[in-house]
């Protein structure tokens, strides 16, 4: 018999590979796997290792970065070689130094199109204690999850946003209320839980809506929050497909190139979010260094183990 080429290869049945025929598929050329950088050189973000499982995303939220990233052609397409990404995930689980990170959520959500990627590999990382993987998702579809081998390597962070805001500029996304929901029988089937609160909207109200909300938050009880206000590169308004509404919110471009709210109204958001989660570790999300100043919130983030 041919040596599997990673560990459970000869256990994985032929149909756990097979994406549904719904979707859109193609071959990926290209390495699965990368270590991102933050390119303007501005912000304080860390790289990270991201796994291009696939692009695009059904949710379309109004402020997404991918709209900029994939030039307005975002409807999702998911890379079909599964078996050659399992190959080189399990090469990247074998780096025998420190506690890595593989986040599945840059260029997609993890679990909006499907959740069968994530069914391999769930148990995948769950055959070995040293490195972690991360969903980040404003999907609900987390059923088929809950029973998987986990082995406390999946960190699940869920994207959350008030219903107030979700309505306007996420639409097609589940609603925040049932993205909690799916959190708590996360938390139930043992997964450690991370949240995101990010982009944050300063939408009429948004003190109450933002308020609600960290509560809610607060009752999970998750290992770690990160917040970000929006932020938006000229190639995102330039192929927004979307309700351009969210536009109005942008009033000054920040030395990273982005534009963003004004930096009081950032501050001030920060400050609500962190006033009410304290007793959490609380991190924020590609911000410039004067706020990390003024706010001093913990350096740690989604994207690190
Ligand atoms: S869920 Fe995330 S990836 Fe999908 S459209 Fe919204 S922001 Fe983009």
């Amino acid at each position: 018999m041919e040596k599997p080429l990673f560990p459970g290869e000869n256990l994985l049945r032929a149909e756990s590979l097979s994406l549904p025929a719904s979707i859109a598929k193609r071959r990926r050329v290209s390495p699965f796997i990368r270590l991102f950088r933050e390119h303007s050189g501005k912000l304080l973000c860390p790289s990270f290792w991201m796994l291009a499982w696939a692009n695009g995303c059904p949710y379309h939220c109004s402020y997404c970065y991918l709209q900029g990233t994939f030039k307005g052609e975002t409807d999702p397409i998911v890379f079909s070689n599964l078996k050659d990404m399992l190959r080189e995930v399990s090469r990247w689980l074998a780096y025998p130094g420190e506690t890595r990170l593989l986040n599945t959520g840059e260029l997609c959500d993890s679990l909006a199109i499907t959740d069968v990627v994530m069914k391999l590999l769930i148990p995948l990382f769950g055959r070995q204690s040293r490195h972690k993987l991360l969903l980040l998702t404003k999907s609900d579809r987390v059923d088929g999850l809950l029973k998987l081998p986990h082995n406390g390597q999946t960190i699940i962070s869920f994207s959350l946003n008030p219903p107030e805001v979700s309505r306007l500029y996420e639409p097609d996304a589940p609603p925040p209320g049932k993205r909690l929901e799916a959190a708590r029988k996360c938390v139930r089937a043992g997964y450690r839980l991370r949240i995101r609160v990010d982009p944050m909207i300063p939408v009429e109200g948004w003190r109450k809506a933002y308020s609600r909300l960290a509560e809610e938050i607060a009752e999970l009880k998750p290992e770690r929050v990160t917040l970000g206000c929006l932020r938006l590169y000229p190639s995102v308004k330039a192929f927004s497909q979307r309700s351009k509404a969210v536009f109005q919110y942008v009033s000054e471009r920040t030395p990273d190139g982005r534009f963003r709210p004004p930096e009081k109204t950032r501050i001030e958001m920060y400050q609500l979010m962190l006033s009410k989660l304290q007793g959490l570790e609380v991190g924020i999300c590609k911000e410039l260094p004067s706020i990390h100043e003024a706010l001093k919130p913990s350096p740690l983030c989604n994207c690190i183990p």
